[in-house]
């Protein structure tokens, strides 16, 4: 709290009293202290891959470019990074358009099937180079969602991404959704699950894993081309959805990332 200290003047030049504003600054100072994190973490995210470029750029300048072998590696290296810095720089973007309202829905119909079966399709490629099973199940009866199509698959993106980040090869990744019977009178609701066979999160980290930049282990993050804002973001798009989602894991046996989002309401399909 901070306190101003005003006092009161009588017509003589006395003082009859004084008065004493207490600003509660704590709420303030908060927001300061985490929009001074971000920036650092940021800056930090930032510097580490352009590090590592500017030490291979120099390698293929002091000699490695002779050796084809040695320089088509070192390159390999400058493009993931690079491609990782995009990759983060966009996650920003997207953050910083709902932090400032700016993100309108766009909200449509849609077949939670398709939903479901696109983001296994666009993932199919790189599930099958790690031996990997990608499996959908939709539960009969189920309504359609209505959601911004495009932010919805980014959330899907983003969790399946990490399912098979985070699991040995050759594991199953599932994708089910089903109806939500929550109070009556209330909203419907569908909930989407994406569940792994992977290496799980420590129940020490489960509270601060939809943080921004927070990762259990950071190297392994980066090694897999991660930018730490995945899940902040899938919790932005949820909760702009007014949904809301949640992460049970348990190490060395896998993780469940639930969320719910709108149902369509019943509509007849005329013609
Ligand atoms: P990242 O780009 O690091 O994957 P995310 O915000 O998507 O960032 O996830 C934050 C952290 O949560 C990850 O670094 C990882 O430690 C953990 N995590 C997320 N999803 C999973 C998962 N399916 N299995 C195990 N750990 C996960």
């Amino acid at each position: 709290v901070r306190a101003t200290f005003s006092p009161i003047h009588r017509r003589d030049h006395g003082v009859s009293g004084t008065v004493v504003l207490l600003h509660d600054v704590t709420e303030q100072e908060k927001l300061e202290a985490s929009r001074k994190e971000f920036v650092a973490n940021v800056s930090h995210e930032l510097r580490t891959p352009l590090t590592t470029i500017k030490s291979y750029l120099e390698a293929l300048d002091e000699g490695a470019l002779e050796d084809r072998a040695l320089a088509e590696r070192f390159i390999g290296v400058t493009r993931n990074e690079t491609e990782r810095m995009i990759r983060l720089v966009n996650d920003l973007l997207h953050l910083s358009r709902f932090d400032s309202r700016q993100k309108s829905l766009s909200l449509e119909r849609v077949e939670m099937y398709e939903l479901l079966e696109e983001v296994t399709d666009r993932f199919a490629f790189q599930a099958r180079q790690r031996g990997m099973a990608l499996s959908v199940d939709i539960e009969s009866g189920v309504q359609p969602a209505l959601v911004d199509r495009d932010a919805v698959d980014q959330v899907l993106d983003n969790l399946v991404s990490n399912a098979i980040k985070y699991s040995p090869d050759g594991g199953l990744v599932s994708l089910s959704a089903r109806r939500l019977t929550g109070e009556p009178g209330a909203a419907a609701r569908v909930e989407v699950t994406v569940r792994d066979q992977g290496i799980g999160i420590p129940k020490k980290d489960l509270g601060r894993i939809f943080e921004r930049f927070y990762r259990v282990d950071k190297a392994r993050s980066r090694n897999m081309g991660g930018t730490g804002l995945g899940l902040s973001i899938a919790l932005e798009i949820v909760k702009a959805h007014g949904g809301t989602i949640r992460i049970d894991s348990e190490p060395g046996k896998g993780t469940a990332v639930v969320f719910t989002l709108p149902a369509a309401g019943e509509e007849r399909e005329d013609g």
